[in-house]
C-alpha cells in the first residue's frame, strides 16, 4: 500500500513494510517479545475529536507492547493524567489498553506508527508515514487544535498539511493558527528524559493543554 502518498487511509496495515529498518526491527521484536503487539500502533480516540495530540513513535516496551499510543510508556505517565485532568479524557489510566479510559475530546497518534530502534526515527521513516498523519488530520471533521509533542511531531504535522517547516518554528508553548484555521500548539515531548532533566515540568505541560482548551472553548 502507498504510505507517504495521500491515500486518505489513516492507519497502516498491521504488516506495513514501507520502512525496511522498522520492519526488520519488528521481526526481531516478534521473536524476542512474541506476546507484544509488534505492529504499527493505531491512533486512539474518536475521529470526531476536537484535539489531536501527535507524539513521536511507540516505545518498545510501552505502546509497541500494548498496542495503544503512550500506554505503558514513561511518557504516558504524564500525558494520560494531563488528558484526564483537562477532561479531554475520562476514566482511569492504568497503563493497559483494557483500562477503560475513554478519550472524550482528544485523539492521539504518532508521527511514525512503528517502534524505531533506540527511539530514533529517520527522515525517510517520517516521510513514509506522513500520508497517514495527513489522512488523520483531514478525516477529523471537528478538529480545532493539534498539540505536537516535540520537534519531530511539529515538523510531521506541517508536512502533513503541506506547509514548510520554516514557516512555523517550534517553540514550547507556542500556538500558531494554520491557514486551514486549525491551531497548532507546541510542547516539549513528555518523555522521561525531558521530565527527569527538568526541561519539561508537569506545570509546563499542563499549561499547554489548558491554553489549547481555552482557545478551543472560545
Ligand atoms: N509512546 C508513544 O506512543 N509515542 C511517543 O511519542 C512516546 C511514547
Amino acid at each position: 500500500m502507498a504510505n507517504g502518498t495521500k491515500t486518505g487511509v489513516t492507519q497502516p496495515n498491521l504488516n506495513c513494510d514501507a520502512c525496511a529498518r522498522l520492519c526488520s526491527f519488528r521481526m526481531e521484536n516478534k521473536s524476542l517479545f512474541p506476546a507484544y503487539f509488534n505492529a504499527p500502533v493505531p491512533s486512539f480516540g474518536s475521529i470526531n475529536g476536537e484535539i489531536l495530540v501527535v507524539g513521536l513513535a511507540p516505545g518498545l516496551h510501552g505502546a509497541n507492547q500494548t498496542g495503544r499510543p503512550f500506554t505503558g510508556d514513561g511518557a504516558g505517565e504524564l500525558l494520560y493524567p494531563t488528558l484526564l485532568k483537562t477532561k479531554m479524557a475520562k476514566g482511569k489510566y492504568l497503563a493497559r489498553p483494557d483500562d477503560g479510559l475513554e478519550m472524550t475530546r482528544a485523539r492521539i497518534t504518532n508521527a511514525v506508527r512503528c517502534v524505531p530502534p533506540q527511539n530514533k526515527v529517520t527522515g525517510a521513516e517520517i516521510a513514509a508515514c506522513n500520508g497517514f498523519l495527513s489522512a488523520e488530520i483531514s478525516s477529523m471533521g471537528k478538529l480545532k487544535a493539534i498539540i505536537t509533542l516535540g520537534t519531530v511531531a511539529h515538523g510531521a504535522v506541517l508536512s502533513a498539511v503541506g506547509l514548510k517547516k520554516s514557516a512555523f518554528k517550534f517553540a514550547h508553548g507556542a500556538v500558531f493558527e494554520l491557514p486551514n484555521g486549525i491551531l497548532l500548539a507546541d510542547s516539549y515531548h513528555c518523555s522521561r528524559y525531558n521530565t527527569n532533566t527538568g526541561r519539561l515540568t508537569t506545570k509546563m505541560f499542563e499549561d499547554v493543554f489548558y491554553n489549547v482548551l481555552a482557545q478551543v472553548n472560545g
